[in-house]
């Protein structure tokens, strides 16, 4: 009989939760790293390369990889000879350590976690509860599995309960598509067959968590059936030449993992969930010798790589920059922004609706005439930061609000990740608006861009109220152009023509 002390399981995950936000797993900084070097489609290839530089900077200064610092969701496997010295239940040692690591002064997370989801959503402040699934093993340890995981890859999330003799390949080759970029690829990608609904979810999110191997797997050659699988939709998913971001490139997933359990003989479940360039995830067991003890990573895990903006980027002063202007640029090409530009997401949008929908006007101060709106909720600031780490979330929520803003606020463009509805690219062509992207996963490298930031409107929304930043050479792509030529149609569907033949 093993005794685990409280505050032993406290401590493991909130160093464990503290680790992940800056540390990239070192198996996936190398798929990453073997992504670069072998992607072919420039604009994919400048996107893995922020992410990498990104992430090497957060491993050297312990800052978040992403502004979004994930929902909890915890694996915990207990040994059934296992005694607790504890006054708390599982659940609530697990939460005082996920309070206690986004807390955490010297490094503090973005709590994203709100209750009441179909009500207020309010921000319960302390990012929990986290999600705990608990199993009982034979044995006398405690095995943690545990990942934070970002809403763009976890909103992605696919279930469909097929038929049996339906062909899997061909529901996941058409089901990829339809995710779109909001889940930042190169990722990963798990898949899980059979059981029952929720037992095929539960797979697919702890098959993430598995290591990433898919490259042995082909020197190797598959050895059961399953790793056949494995290899195929490695393959064609690939070829959809989807890429990184969705810009259109050879690398859509670093990696893709099948599962399956025994389902009942009229049923084919079918759970798919994707992982995203910030993959966080960790494991630790516990043995009664106190709380985990972590392995630091090496620097020298992360490759070598220059990334050069201002070579092939066009420079553009967001303070003087007209609707003229912004008609000459081309989908695709590359922008370094300097000036003033405004935040806002989804609740700011929402807050601006129902203001003008009680036929009010917005604040005096809030002008957004002739500016660009970014999509972000960044990190708090710490020890002089002016902003914490501040990438772009998916703008695609935003869709459905793109025409009112166009309409009525005079605003120039829009910067955010991942691909618009046909209804977004319709408004930006319509008031020859733009669309811009900046690279999801790379959050702590584009707060180095942004020198000034101050809360201009709606202040009770904490990370989503509206900022005035300054930016200098902030690195987005053009997207949509005025004209409504949208690089995630074009890019993937060029990088699908030009795969036929490229090994990948
Ligand atoms: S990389 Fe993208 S999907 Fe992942 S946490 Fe960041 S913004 Fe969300």
């Amino acid at each position: 009989m093993t005794t685990i002390k409280e505050n032993d399981l406290i401590d493991s995950i909130a160093d464990s939760l503290q680790f992940i936000a800056y540390y990239h797993p070192k198996d996936c900084v190398q798929a990453m790293a073997q992504a670069y070097d072998k992607e072919q489609s420039n604009t994919a290839k400048d996107a893995i390369a922020q992410i990498l530089i990104n992430s090497r900077m957060c491993a050297e200064d312990r800052r978040p990889i992403c502004q979004d610092t994930g929902i909890v969701n915890a694996f915990i496997k207990v040994g059934m000879d296992v005694r607790w010295e504890s006054v708390r239940g599982l659940d609530e040692m697990v939460n005082e350590g996920v309070r206690r690591a986004y807390l955490y002064p010297g490094n503090v997370l973005r709590p994203s976690i709100v209750s009441d989801p179909i009500g207020k959503r309010r921000n319960t402040g302390d990012n929990t509860p986290a999600v705990i699934y608990t199993e009982l093993i034979p044995g006398d340890k405690v095995r943690v599995f545990i990942t934070a995981k970002g809403a763009g890859s976890e909103n992605k999330a696919k279930l469909a309960m097929l038929n049996p003799n339906d062909s899997l390949v061909n529901w996941v080759l058409s089901t990829v598509p339809k995710m779109g970029a909001g889940w930042c690829p190169p990722g990963i990608l798990s898949i899980a067959v059979g059981g029952t609904a929720e037992k095929a979810m539960c797979m697919a999110k702890e098959a993430l968590m598995e290591p990433l191997n898919i490259q042995k797997l082909i020197k190797h050659g598959a050895k059961t059936a399953l790793d056949e699988l494995r290899l195929e939709l490695y393959e064609k998913v690939n070829q959809l030449g989807i890429g990184a971001q969705g810009l259109g490139g050879l690398t859509t997933v670093l990696d893709v993992k099948v599962s399956e359990y025994a389902t009942h003989t009229a049923s084919l479940p079918i759970a798919m969930i994707p992982n995203c360039a910030a993959t966080r995830h960790i494991n630790f067991t516990l043995d009664g010798s106190g709380p985990a003890q972590l392995e630091l990573p090496s620097l020298s895990d992360w490759p070598d790589i220059t990334w050069q903006p201002n070579k092939s980027s066009r420079h553009v002063n967001l303070d003087k920059v007209s609707q003229t202007d912004i008609e000459q640029w081309q989908t695709g090409e590359k922008l370094l922004l300097s000036g003033h530009l405004l935040t806002g997401r989804d609740a700011v949008h929402k807050c601006i609706a129902d203001a003008f929908s009680r036929g009010e006007k917005l604040p005096e101060n809030l002008n957004f005439t002739n500016r660009f709106i970014y999509y972000v909720g960044p990190v708090s600031p710490i020890n002089g930061e002016v902003v914490g780490p501040a990438g772009p979330t998916t703008s695609t929520r935003m869709d459905k609000f793109t025409e009112m803003m166009l309409a009525k606020t005079g605003l120039l463009g829009m910067i955010g990740k991942a691909e618009r509805s046909l209804t977004a690219v319709n408004a930006i062509q319509k008031y020859r608006s733009v669309y811009l992207v900046a690279v999801g996963g790379s959050a702590y490298l584009v707060s180095k861009a942004i020198k000034s930031a101050k809360v201009v409107a709606f202040e009770e929304l904490g990370m989503e109220a509206i900022r005035e930043f300054y930016v200098e050479n902030m690195p987005v792509t053009v997207a949509v152009n005025s004209y409504g030529t949208s690089i995630h149609e074009t890019g993937p569907m060029k990088w699908r023509q030009n795969i036929t033949g490229i090994p990948l």
